[in-house]
């Protein structure tokens, strides 16, 4: 299964792709810890990143993808993959598309979860992550309406979409997330016949 997990930064992303992961023994991909981590080893696409992390803008989607490939030629037998925090730009979502495409295996699900601003504005403030500065906050909420928002549009069009609502508890969201993924999962084994 190839399973793309979107959301604002708050919505609980970090936490369902952990429990998804476990659960349906697929790699996690999170590209913000792959672009931390790279950062953090002096890789040079990581120091590259690091402009962009600070201030809380999308990192350069050349940057992004190149780190994505990487990632997918070096676990080329895997059986199925959980990315977290990509593809964020349509220009994203359509090299993810490409790249699955190569090795034929279509994505399956892409699960975008919902939650009303002040929801995660209060988890946000909580969080301390140190990149989660008041400033840092609002431009990230803003980069996700005005870039990565449309790209649910994208997905439906391809009938791949579903969205979860993540207002409730991390098992209530769990369930809806989990049960959309068998749904699509269902309806792609049905198409293939
Ligand atoms: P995250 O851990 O998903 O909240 O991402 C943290 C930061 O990493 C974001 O604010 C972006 O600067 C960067 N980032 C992570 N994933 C991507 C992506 N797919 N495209 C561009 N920038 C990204």
């Amino acid at each position: 299964m190839r399973i793309v997990l979107i959301g604002p930064p708050g919505a609980g992303k970090g936490t369902q792709c952990l429990r998804l992961a476990e659960e349906l023994h697929v790699t996690h991909l999170s590209t913000g810890e792959v672009l931390r981590a790279a950062r953090a080893a002096g890789e040079p696409v990581g120091v590259a990143a690091g402009e962009f992390l600070d201030v809380g803008k999308l990192v350069p989607d050349d940057l992004v993808l190149q780190l994505v490939a990487e990632r997918l030629r070096d676990n080329d037998h895997e059986q199925g993959y959980l990315f977290d925090g990509f593809p964020r730009t349509r220009n994203q979502a359509e090299a993810l598309d490409y790249l699955l495409a190569e090795r034929e295996t279509p994505l399956t699900a892409a699960i975008e979860l919902v939650a009303p601003t002040d929801e995660l504005l209060r988890r946000l403030s909580q969080r301390g992550r140190s990149d989660d500065t008041d400033a840092t906050i609002r431009e990230r909420l803003r980069q996700y309406d005005e870039l990565t928002a449309p790209m649910s549009g994208y997905y439906a069009e391809r009938g791949v979409l579903a969205r979860v609502d993540a207002v409730g508890t991390v098992d209530e969201v769990f369930k809806l997330v989990t049960e959309a993924i068998s749904g699509l999962a269902k309806k792609q084994q049905a198409a293939a016949g």
